[in-house]
């Protein structure tokens, strides 16, 4: 952690910020591609964070919302990966795609894959609506499923004698957990076998390791990172069980009544922040 102490109070900026390995060799890559072609397109946002966005159009990198919307003959995809099926659609439309997979992404990729292959229903705790849980989906062929509960067993003709379970790279490893413990309770049932297969990543367990602990010592946590960035939510999520927290995209939006009589603020941020806006919003900060 790094402290800035004012007469009044202490600033501390968790250990765990700035882009995560994967949003970095993403931003790496496309970078690179858009000096040497002077422009490039990404299908959809590369990352969810409006400032990275901005910096990015500024050297020629433009987002086409889905295939159609491709003008060129390339295409960067995302860290969040894509199923093949959209892999397919791209390249039968002669455009080549440069991949910034992430490899935490993949190998839960290869891991859906797998247990689809090996007759499992592979379901993945996530967010369905999420491009890397569509892709990853993808990989299942038509033998997965996304839930955030364990309601769509209801909803089965039948439980599956084989259930393979793995997350989405950015949930909160409890949750996965309790979500296991719900699915072992509902459909373990007699002959049954069940994979499951840690693929959360990394970077975000010790992030949000990081900021737990920080937030326990704080009367005030900041995190900065895109409104719609799920990692950046859950990291505001698991703050706000500790103390009282908000989401901020930049320190334009830091109100002047949250600070009133706080003594100790945290800062933390999402994967897809680039240190510089952690940095302004650190310096916005009463010293
Ligand atoms: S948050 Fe993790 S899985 Fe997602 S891009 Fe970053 S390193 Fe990869």
């Amino acid at each position: 952690m790094v402290a800035k102490k004012a007469s009044r109070m202490t600033i501390e900026k968790a250990d765990k910020v700035g882009f995560c390995f994967g949003v970095k060799r993403a931003i790496d890559v496309l970078e690179k591609v858009a000096r040497e072609r002077g422009g490039v397109e990404t299908l959809g946002a590369v990352v969810h964070n409006r400032q990275v966005l901005q910096k990015l159009a500024a050297i020629g990198v433009k987002v086409a919302k889905n295939v159609d919307d491709i003008r060129g003959d390339v295409v960067v995809t995302s860290s969040h990966g894509i199923s093949p099926q959209l892999e397919e659609e791209i390249k039968d439309r002669n455009i080549e795609i440069i991949s910034t997979t992430c490899p935490f992404v993949l190998r839960a990729q290869v891991a859906a894959r797998r247990l689809a292959e090996a007759g499992f229903l592979v379901i993945i705790y996530g967010d369905a609506e999420h491009p890397e849980v569509r892709g990853i989906l993808g990989w299942t062929k038509g033998r997965g499923l996304a839930a955030l509960d364990d309601k769509f067993i209801a909803r089965l003709d039948q439980i599956p004698r084989r259930i393979g379970i793995l997350s989405q790279t950015t949930q909160v490893p409890t949750h996965f957990t309790d979500f296991v413990k719900k699915l072992i309770d509902t459909a373990f049932i007699r002959d049954s076998e069940m994979r499951i297969i840690d693929t959360i990543c990394h970077d975000i367990r010790e992030r949000q390791a990081a900021a737990i602990e920080l937030a326990g010592q704080m009367d005030l946590m900041l995190v900065v990172g895109g409104h719609h960035s799920a990692n950046t939510n859950r990291l505001a999520e698991l703050c706000s069980q500790v103390t009282e927290t908000y989401l901020i995209e930049t320190a334009a939006e830091i109100q002047p009544s949250w600070l009133e009589g706080k003594r100790r603020i945290g800062v933390t941020a999402g994967a897809s922040t680039d240190e510089q806006t952690v940095n302004e919003v650190l310096k916005s900060l009463p010293a």
